[in-house]
């Protein structure tokens, strides 16, 4: 074949310079036409968009055409025509073809057809392939894109926080262990209790839940940071909304009172949200057509509208006043309870119809760090609440004052023996600082429409799967 430098399908379907010579490299998505003329609809993942590929048959070895299915990876020189088809501005008149690689018809899964989504999430090596899992994770790596972008351009520092973690005082009971020590056979005290000292780290330690208390330490120093990294919960809740193996992103900020975190939660999401509406466009519009015809009026609402604030106490007594006009949840509501998904949904969809966050939780169902308020019942917690997911956001004002969070930790029995770093950030010039934790992925299912959260990360890890 002539070498002609490639050109990326993205970009060769801006081409205007009409009777150039052009080289495509992709998968083929499909192949139709008659007994003199054939297209190709080739891919190469730059774009949903696909080149149309005029081949006539007259001028190729017919047995190389026949290994051009649905599948099957070739390379294509030709020239750059205007296009008579619906759809695009520019085609391809094929003037060689190099087949790479082929995909046997009788063994290829992924033929034309629509597959539904839980049979591709057992060919997820492959589902990749699919017009919706290129949609979904071009949006994926457009998020990181502006996550990054939005911290940088404010003076956040992204700092890297450990993923194997030495203790055990949050999500204690939800951490996967990690040990080098036998499992059948691991080395006992003289209690026969297993011997951590005898472990890898000399020690018991877990995969981390959370980067927040190390990204404390770090914004007492550089006052300004975020995480973003995966973190691993053993929770056993087989959810759409629950992985076992998730990114999130924590930033925390030294000064920071609980409207400015407010304020960051809700700058931060609408600009990733805007960012996919300029980026992300293309893609969009095909999950808008394919899956949800409300899509993008909904990611265009969300950046121009404020959040709607208010307390747990009255998002509860709003609940309440729902059930009493007879709406029926699964799960009970009461002050003190914790707010099952389908109630953060209500509020959020039936009753503000706009993100909420709410504020001020009971601190019993809260973690220990959070700040305590006057009233002795309360801490200044804040969720964010999304339409279709529920919690989106959780974070909080942290409690700066050392008396009142040892307090709290021994009121909870937590155990602290691991955790005086953690304490030095109250004993040394302390200060008072807030910060949140978004899961990527429930940015990823709200930005993209999709309804699972297996379907928004490449490889899910959830309970029994652990696949690919
Ligand atoms: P939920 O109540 O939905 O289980 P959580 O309150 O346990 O979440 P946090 O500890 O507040 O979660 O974690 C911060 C954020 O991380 C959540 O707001 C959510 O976006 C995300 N998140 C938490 N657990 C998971 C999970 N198992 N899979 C994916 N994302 C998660
Ligand atoms: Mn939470």
């Amino acid at each position: 074949m002539k070498q002609i430098k490639r050109t990326v399908i993205v970009e060769a379907l801006k081409r205007t310079d009409i009777g150039a010579e052009i080289n495509v490299k992709g998968w083929v998505r499909t192949r139709r036409g008659n007994k003199n003329v054939n297209f190709i609809a080739l891919n190469d993942g730059s774009t949903i968009n696909n080149i149309q590929v005029v081949v006539d048959l007259a001028n190729f070895d017919e047995t190389m055409l026949r290994l051009i299915t649905t599948g099957a990876c070739i390379n294509v020189n030709g020239i750059l025509a205007e296009s008579m088809g619906q759809g695009q501005r520019v085609e391809i008149q094929a003037t060689e073809i190099e087949v790479f690689g082929t995909a046997d018809p009788e063994k290829y899964p992924l033929q034309k057809k629509g597959h539904t989504l839980e049979y591709l999430r057992e060919i997820a090596h492959l589902r990749l392939r699919t017009n919706t899992f290129g949609a979904v994770f071009r949006i994926r790596h457009n998020m990181a894109m502006a996550i990054h972008t939005y911290f940088h351009e404010r003076g956040f520092f992204y700092f890297h926080t450990p993923l194997i973690t030495g203790s055990d005082c949050e999500g204690a009971g939800q951490m996967f262990e990690v040990t080098t020590l036998s499992l059948s056979d691991p080395k006992k005290t003289k209690e026969g209790a297993v011997d951590y000292s005898q472990d890898f780290f000399g020690k018991r330690t877990s995969l981390t839940v959370s980067g927040q208390l190390e990204g404390e330490l770090a914004a007492m120093s550089l006052g300004k940071i975020y995480t973003f990294g995966p973190t691993f919960r053993a929770e056993n809740s087989n959810t759409p909304r629950h992985l076992a193996e998730f990114w999130m992103i924590e930033p925390e900020v030294a000064f920071n009172t609980i409207e400015e975190n407010m304020e960051l939660a809700q700058d931060f999401i609408q600009y990733c949200v805007r960012w996919a509406l300029e980026h992300c466009a293309d893609d969009l519009d095909f999950l808008n057509q394919m899956y949800d015809k409300e899509l993008v009026d909904r990611l265009k609402f969300v950046t121009e509208n404020d959040f709607q604030r208010l307390t747990y106490t009255d998002g509860v007594a709003i609940l309440k006043a729902a059930v009493a006009n007879g709406h029926k949840f699964d799960y009970p509501v009461d002050w003190g309870t914790d707010l099952q998904s389908e109630h953060e949904r209500y509020l959020v969809e039936e009753h503000f119809k706009k993100p909420v966050i709410l504020t001020d939780y009971p601190k019993e169902i809260k973690a220990f760090y959070m700040k305590q308020n006057e009233d002795g019942k309360t801490v200044r917690a804040m969720d964010v609440l999304f339409p279709k997911i529920g919690e989106i956001i959780g974070g909080s004002e942290r409690e700066a004052d050392y008396d009142k969070l040892v307090a709290r930790i021994e009121e909870l029995n937590i155990p602290m023996k691991d955790m005086w770093w953690y304490l030095d950030t109250r004993r040394f010039g302390t200060a008072p600082h807030a910060g949140f934790g978004l899961g990527f992925e429930r940015l990823i299912l709200f930005v993209t429409g999709m309804q699972n959260i297996r379907d928004v990360i490449p490889f899910p890890r959830t309970p029994n799967n652990a696949d690919f």
